[in-house]
């Protein structure tokens, strides 16, 4: 078997090797070790965003885009009217997926390089009184943005309206505190800033939203109430759980407490970012965002203008040399992306710009 590449992606990434150690083993589903197992899963996933007291914590089998389906399915009845605030793809997918379902749906929308503006959201409740529910994405994974998400909470609340988060790419990293922020639904997979395998999506939910919910999903699978009431019944999943990415995410949970908690992630994630910058730019490259609106997780980088580079070439010297980086995802312009999260430091990186600045060597010589 060949070496693990590095992935400097958005998930799956690079998982340490007690995480990946801690799936070689059978479990039984419904043996009270890995009911044990799937209540310490619930209990961890709260205390990441100090949720003990005020929310719950419901697994869903799945990748992350199936969490969202599911939050959206159960917490939106057929005469709710759901506001998404979008700047980037899985804005849009929240959209679509509403549609799917029969949901009634509105956006606004930003350009890709610009943050939410909480003002704006303010105005458009005001407006319409029929909107319900409102969905930002923390981190835009499509660029890297940061959303302002404390401002546009606080707007969603003060107008009264139920508040869905898109943490996918945030959780576990950037600052998300419920005792401070109010977030109705907060959603999130395993195999992003927690360093889990991927194959499980999460939400933390208010109880008294799950509890208004019932009967809302049209779909048996995608019902977050039943979920829930079946992890309240006897602590056991309702359908077949992923056992071995339970185990996995649990150890990672525990890897992530050693580590400090998310503010001690965050801090080497910002460092894997600088020290990504500072080289590419030294190599000649820009960054796509403004600095000021950046988050330490995903780094989008324009295309030289000259052509010299093709995206497919980069890729494969570099998968090469053993680094797995990422296309772009933006509308307007040639990109690419390079992911800082996953069980990497500052010496991956620099392991990586050496890679770079070889391969771009090579081009040139060619
Ligand atoms: C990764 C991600 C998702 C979910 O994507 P999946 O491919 O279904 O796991 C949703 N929203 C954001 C912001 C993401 O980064």
């Amino acid at each position: 078997m060949s070496e693990s590449p590095i992935l400097l992606t958005p998930g799956p990434l690079t998982t340490a090797p007690g995480t990946r150690g801690a799936m070689m083993r059978d479990w039984g589903s419904r043996d009270p070790a890995f009911i044990a197992l799937t209540a310490e899963l619930r209990q961890r996933l709260l205390a990441v965003a100090g949720g003990e007291g005020s929310h719950v914590a419901v697994p869903l089998q799945g990748s992350g885009t199936f969490i969202v389906e599911a939050a959206i399915a159960t917490l939106l009845g057929p005469g709710d009217k759901l506001l998404v605030l979008i700047n980037g793809a899985y804005g849009e997918r929240m959209v679509t997926i509403a549609q799917r379902m029969g949901r009634a749906v509105e956006a606004i929308r930003w350009p890709e390089e610009r943050a939410v503006e909480p003002e704006r959201v303010a105005e458009a409740l005001r407006a319409d009184r029929s909107i319900t529910h409102v969905a930002l994405v923390h981190c835009e994974t499509t660029t890297g943005i940061l959303n302002p998400l404390r401002e546009v909470a606080a707007v969603v609340a003060g107008e009264g309206r139920a508040f869905l988060l898109d943490a996918m790419s945030s959780f576990g990293a950037l600052e998300l505190d419920l005792r401070t922020t109010p977030v109705t639904a907060v959603l999130a997979s395993s195999n992003k800033c927690l360093e889990g395998v991927p194959g499980l999506g999460f939400a933390l939910i208010q109880p008294a939203a799950l509890e208004r919910a019932a009967g809302n999903s049209p779909s048996l699978s995608f019902d977050l109430h039943a979920q829930w009431k079946g992890f309240e019944k006897d602590g056991q999943w309702r359908f077949t759980p992923p056992v071995q990415v339970v185990a996995a995410l649990v150890e990672a949970l525990r890897g992530l407490e050693a580590e400090g908690g998310p503010q001690a992630r965050r801090r080497r994630y910002q460092e894997n970012f600088d020290t990504l910058l500072a080289g590419m730019r030294r190599l000649g490259f820009s960054l796509f965002l403004d600095e000021a609106v950046q988050a330490p997780i995903i780094a989008t980088f324009r295309m030289p203008a000259d052509g010299r580079l093709v995206f497919r070439d980069f890729y494969d010297a570099l998968a090469d040399r053993g680094f797995l980086i990422y296309p772009g995802k933006l509308t307007q312009a040639e990109s690419f992306r390079i992911g800082c999260i996953g069980a990497l430091d500052r010496r991956d990186f620099e392991r990586l710009l050496e890679a770079i600045e070889g391969t771009l060597a090579t081009s040139q010589a060619a």
